[in-house]
């Protein structure tokens, strides 16, 4: 279902199922239930500490570090833990499937939702689609054949939507559940990537894969081998529009994917050189589980950084704010701030901004309040519902109205 003015939709995929009613599905929907709340205490038998401003961002876990596959998976987004946990978790048969993604043939940033039964599929499943994707639609083929325990590897809106599901009907009741968790922000829907990739990059056509990183810049990986690295403040005004992200996700309220068994994602890891170093959140005894399953095969390191960021957040909250209440500007299709420049700032802010644990503190302060203050000026109807209460608490951090 397409997300649409009325009503909130990051394309789960769970309402495309033919099982049950599609009623049933949205009565689950993460923007029906709003993030967190009720759900993270089904998990770990309360919510999140508002004492601990650790936990307050970055969710429940019981282990942090970064690491990366001592031999990295070629093809994947960064070293493949996810794909290598994946694998293992069939071959020791903790599950008969893996509901995922694979790249559609006709447009590799596109996705086709898949139940991987087999290693093969699980390995094809590996990268980044930046897209929004119905991942949650293969579950209708794990119930049709009887599966018993699978995994689901999916951005927050899925973990949410499936959990809820799950508690509230009985189709998944018997299913063993798995999650792998991958951290999300600024997914795009597929009508408008062409779009925004023209926008960014100077050879779209030959385009592999794009990440917003650490260092300030988005890196797009090309054919030949080359990797474009655009400094965020010098992308044309016209990427400063709101509008070019779907509401859903300017709606979306847990970066980290606090219901994942296990997150895995690189922002809070340190950005070097000619390694692919990722973050690891394990949540759950079941998400120490699937990591026992690599531990051997990884490099480990202790998370770093400094943990204040404060100023580097209040230096951009009155912006954001700002451009979240303006509805109808003309933005320009030029660049403010040319490359050059862009680059020098890129290169001065990696060097005196936060790393490490505090750029992950940092992200997500960030996004939160530019969501906040998205919904507030554009969907004031349904702040109450969407916006879990480690938000606000936040903001008052900052001296931010509510
Ligand atoms: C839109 C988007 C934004 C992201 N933003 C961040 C970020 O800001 N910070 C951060 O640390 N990480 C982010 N990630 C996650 C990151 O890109 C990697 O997926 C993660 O670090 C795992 O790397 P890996 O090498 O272990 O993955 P791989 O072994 O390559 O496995 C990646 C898995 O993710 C699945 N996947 C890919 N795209 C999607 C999608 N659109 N929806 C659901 N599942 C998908 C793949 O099918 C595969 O199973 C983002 C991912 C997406 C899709
Ligand atoms: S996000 Fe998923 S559950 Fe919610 S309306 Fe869209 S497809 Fe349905
Ligand atoms: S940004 Fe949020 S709503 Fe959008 S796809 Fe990612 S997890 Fe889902």
């Amino acid at each position: 279902m397409p997300w649409t003015e009325k009503r909130l939709c990051s394309s789960c995929g769970l309402c495309s199922i033919q099982a049950w009613p599609v009623e049933e599905s949205i009565s689950s929907c993460v923007f029906t239930n709003g993030w967190l709340g009720e759900r993270e205490k089904n998990l770990f038998g309360r919510e999140r500490s508002f004492e601990d401003p650790i936990e307050l961002r970055f969710g429940i876990t019981t282990e942090r570090f970064t690491a990366q596959l001592k031999q990295p998976i070629a093809g994947s987004q960064w070293s493949g833990i996810i794909t290598r946990m994946a694998t293992r978790a069939y071959e020791e048969k903790l599950v008969e499937g893996v509901v995922t993604l694979h790249c559609d043939p006709d447009h590799h940033f596109y996705s086709l939702p898949v139940l991987a039964k087999n290693s093969a599929e699980i390995f094809a499943s590996r990268g980044n689609k930046p897209v929004l994707s119905p991942v949650l639609q293969s579950l209708e083929s794990a119930w049709h054949l009887g599966m018993k325990k699978i995994l689901v590897i999916g951005a927050a809106c899925h973990l949410h939507t499936l959990k809820d599901f799950q508690k509230r009907f009985a189709y998944l009741q018997d299913m063993e559940i798995l999650t792998i968790g991958i951290p999300c922000v600024d997914n795009i829907s597929r009508s408008k990537w062409p779009w925004i990739l023209e926008r960014i990059s100077q050879s779209p056509a030959t385009a592999l894969s794009m990440e917003f990183m650490q260092d300030f810049r988005i890196h797009i990986w090309h054919k030949n081998g080359n990797v474009e690295k655009v400094p965020f403040f010098s992308l044309p005004e016209e990427l400063a529009d709101p509008g070019i992200f779907p509401p859903s996700c300017m709606s979306c309220f847990d970066y980290l994917n606090a219901l994942a068994d296990i997150t895995v994602g690189y922002l809070g890891a340190e950005l070097l050189p000619k390694e692919k170093r990722q973050w690891v959140l394990v949540r759950t005894e079941t998400g120490k589980k699937l990591l026992q399953l690599i531990d051997g095969e990884l490099e480990r390191f202790a998370e770093s950084g400094n943990w204040e960021c404060r100023s580097f957040v209040q230096k951009t909250s009155k912006r954001i704010i700002e451009s979240m209440k303006v509805r109808q500007k003309e933005y320009s299709v030029k660049r403010n701030i040319p490359l050059w420049l862009g680059q020098i700032l890129s290169t001065f802010l990696c060097t005196i901004g936060p790393k490490g644990e505090g750029f992950a503190h940092y992200s997500v302060d960030y996004h939160l309040i530019r969501h906040y203050y998205y919904v507030k000026f554009r969907y004031p109807e349904l702040l109450e519902r969407v916006v879990p209460k480690y938000v606000p608490v936040i903001l008052e951090e900052y001296g931010l109205p509510l």
